[in-house]
This record gives C-alpha cells, structure tokens and sequence, in this order.
C-alpha cells in the first residue's frame, strides 16, 4: 500500500543526472485528507499519543530562518530545530558540499575502510574541542554518543582493574537521551524512571546546581557531590552532565565555578568527567564549546545536534589518549562498539562544511548580538503575571512560566503569529539559527511576548 508512505510536497532536489525523472520526482500529493488520516493514524512524533491528534503542520520547504508550510504560510523558525540548525535551511555551501560528496560516496562501512571526509573531520575537530582529547568515534545520533561515553567509562575502569567501578553520577535537571543507559543519567523524573525501573541501571544524583552562571558556586551547591564522591568514587565509573546549561530537563544556566569544582572533584577522587555537549557545542552559549566557560577539558567528550548544521544525523564522542589506551590495552584489546552508519561520508561531509562555515564567521560577535536581541526583545516578557522568570545565555532565550502552557493553543498562536516555537511544560524558548537577522528576531521576540501575553 505504497499510499500510505507520506512525504510532504514534491522531491525538489536538484538532481543533475540523467536518471530518470519519473523515478526521482515524487509523484506524491500530498492531499488533505492524507494529512489528516495517515500522519495522525499511522505516524509517532517525538513524545507524542498517536491517538492524541495533536495537530502537526507539514513543512514544504525551508530556507534560511524561515519554514514554509504545504498552504503557503511562512514562520520564522526559533528553535533552530532543536539545537541543529545553526546555519540556516537549504544553505547553498551545505548544499554545493553535500552535492559533490554524493557523487563520490553517500555511504560506505566504516569496518576495515576510511575515506576522506572522516579524517579532515577528525583533523578539523581535535583542533577545536577542549584540549586533550585526541580520539574519536564517530556514531549516528546524541544518544548512541551517550552510550558510547558510557562505555568507555566502563571498558576503561574494566581495564584498570576496577571492574566493579561501573555506575555513574549524574545531576537532577539533565537530560542525556532516550535510549536505555543515556536514561539511566537522565533526571528520574523527567525520565520516568519509575516506569523503566527494571530496565535501568541505578545511577547516583546529585542535585541540580542553584548557583547561576556569571555566580560563583556556593560550599552548598558541590558539597552534596563531593559526599557522593568522598564516599563512594570506588563504585563510580564517571560523571556525566550537561556543561553550563542543563538543555530538555530543564534549560537551566548554571556557574561556570561550578562545573570548574566539578571538574577538580573528579580529579581528585580519580573519576572521569564526561561531558555532554551534545546542545551547548558548536558556538550555542557563547564558547565554542561551553567547557570553554570554566576553562576545563572533560576526559570524555559528547557532540552532535549543531555538529552536521542539522544537515544529517552525526554524533561523536571524544577521549583522552590515556583512556582509549588504556581500553586498547585491557581485555578483549578493542572498543566493543560499531554502528552501521559510522561516520557516514554524506555526514562527515555536511559536519566539515558546517564548522568551517561558523569559524569562517564572526560567530562570536554574532551570538553576542543574538544574546542582546533576545534580552532586549523578550525584557517585556519578565512584566508579565504569569512569567516566572527571563533567562538568556549566547543563543538561547528561556522564559520560565508560573504554570506549564496549553501546548496545542500556544503552538496554534505561534504559528498564526508566523513563528515556530515549541515550548515544553512550563519553559517556552528560544534558540534561533545563527544566521538570523535583527529583523527576524524581533518579530520572533515580540510574537512570544505578544502570545504570552494573552496565555493566561
Ligand atoms: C538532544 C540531546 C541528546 C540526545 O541526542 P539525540 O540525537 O536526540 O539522540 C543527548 N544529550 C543532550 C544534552 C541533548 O541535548
């Protein structure tokens, strides 16, 4: 029943060879009737009932900020689809790259065989990520980067001898991923873990960190992980968090003294620091990568989402040259992980041509601008009855409401106020591409505080 297989919109990809049209253009129209039967009957958006009919708009195409959707309306995306699209929609350099790496090579294993685009990716990375970490391996999504890091914690502790060093400490508030050892680190209850109890290994939690970036942290704020540590570092493999900004648990900012404690405490009781970067890499909170705020280098490192431009799916995780020897040299004498699309070429591709197009920027002067335009922009929003608190940080504008919002009238507002923006329970933010313009922001700021003033 090949009917019920929905894309949206006609295949528009500037094919230029001569196959056949008829095999390269979709003949799919997408009628309205096909929306509301097959999305709602037959298709799973993330977190969501399929019997719920929560309303999802198709997007047609997309270009620069801005979605446009299958009826010809046009919203300025604030959400840079979750972190990833830093650059903008249908970038012609993404394009031209992505264009001419398909005419080598889309995919091939990665088992026994290496190609270019991964060692100019490699080469490119280990010159910007914090220094110290020399090896990478390369995976499909922020999740199975997780798993990763997780492994490697253990594999490298198995290899020193301390087996029994396998649970991992993670924070309240953070969130690592959906798959089953990255929920395991995930806050307990935003993780549901009382749902997954059986399923899941038993991690430590310290509690989230009060103390606000730009604060210095508080004897309070580290003494609950150092007792953690103190008393229990011979059972703990690392520990995981999310560096300065606590991103889908919570989107919390906190001291960068914090995170610099953190990483002495780590040191000091001989466990490794793992360091998911999978939101804040790529330039998001200012630094290029948001260890930069504490000047501090993890022994595991985490990235995906901005990492490809939202071009492809492409996560890795880095390490030392100490743990990845260290796993060589222990028992069975390799990394037990291998995903079929390991370092995809298409991917790597599109990862190349993103970092070299934001170093290529002046990116920091840029989220410096996106910063003030979001404070300016959404200060109204703090006058607000119903506004717990405003919060910005480089890219990303929070608005904490009092209460959490009505998702299917406050996503209806948006988009007739032209705007893409998806809160979650009480937080409604912003995080647009990089590449907006002032104008654009300030219709994006001011349609926030426009609908937030008329929810509630
Ligand atoms: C999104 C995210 C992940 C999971 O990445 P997926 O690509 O969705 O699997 C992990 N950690 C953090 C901090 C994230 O923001």
């Amino acid at each position: 029943m090949p009917d019920t297989i929905a894309v949206c919109g006609a295949n528009k990809f500037p094919f230029d060879d001569r196959i056949s049209a008829s095999v390269t253009r979709s003949s799919f129209q997408l009628t309205p009737s096909r929306m509301t039967s097959t999305d709602p009957h037959h298709i799973w958006h993330p977190y969501s009932a399929l019997l719920s009919r929560q309303p999802v708009y198709c997007v047609e195409s997309a270009h620069g900020v801005r979605l446009r959707l299958d009826d010809g309306r046009e919203l300025i995306d604030g959400m840079s689809s979750w972190w990833c699209v830093i650059h903008g929609y249908n970038h012609p350099v993404m394009n031209a790259a992505l264009t001419a790496q398909m005419h080598k090579v889309s995919h091939v294993m990665f088992g026994g065989l290496t190609h270019a685009p991964a060692i100019e990716l490699t080469e490119q990375l280990l010159r910007i990520v914090p220094p110290g970490l020399q090896s990478v391996f390369y995976s499909d999504s922020g999740s199975v980067a997780v798993e990763v890091a997780l492994k490697m914690a253990v594999q490298y502790w198995h290899a020193k001898g301390q087996p029994q060093r396998q649970r991992f400490v993670s924070l309240r508030g953070g969130y690592h991923g959906d798959t089953i050892g990255a929920m395991s680190v995930c806050d307990p209850d935003t993780g549901m873990h009382g749902l997954f109890r059986d399923v899941l290994q038993k991690n430590i939690f310290a509690p989230q960190p009060h103390c606000r970036f730009g604060e210095p942290c508080s004897p309070q704020d580290i003494q609950p992980l150092t007792e953690i540590l103190e008393t229990q570092s011979n059972t703990i493999a690392a520990v995981i968090l999310e560096p300065i900004v606590q991103g889908a648990g919570g989107m919390w900012f906190y001291s960068a003294d914090y995170l610099a404690q953190v990483r002495e405490l780590c040191t000091r009781f001989n466990v490794l620091l793992i360091a998911d970067e999978i939101a804040t890499g790529f330039g998001r909170t200012g630094a290029l990568f948001a260890c930069a705020h504490a000047d501090i280098s993890p022994d595991i490192l985490c990235i995906g989402k901005a990492l490809t431009g939202g071009y492809l799916t492409l996560a890795a995780t880095l390490t030392t040259r100490e743990v990845s020897d260290t796993i060589d040299q222990g028992e069975p004498g390799v990394f037990m992980h291998g995903p079929t699309f390991m370092a995809n070429p298409l991917a790597c591709t599109a990862a190349i041509a993103s970092i070299k197009l934001l170093l290529d920027s002046p990116w920091q002067a840029n989220i410096a601008r996106i910063e003030h335009a979001l404070e300016q922009g959404l200060a109204p929003c703090r006058d607000l009855d119903n506004v717990q608190e405003l919060r910005v940080l480089g890219a990303i504008g929070v608005v904490e409401m009092k209460q959490a919002v009505d998702m299917k009238s406050i996503t209806r507002a948006f988009v007739e106020a032209g705007v893409w923006v998806r809160p979650f329970g009480r937080l409604v933010y912003l995080m647009p591409p990089y590449v907006i313009k002032d104008v654009d922001l300030e219709k994006l700021t001011r349609a926030v505080t426009l609908v937030l003033a008329r929810t509630g």
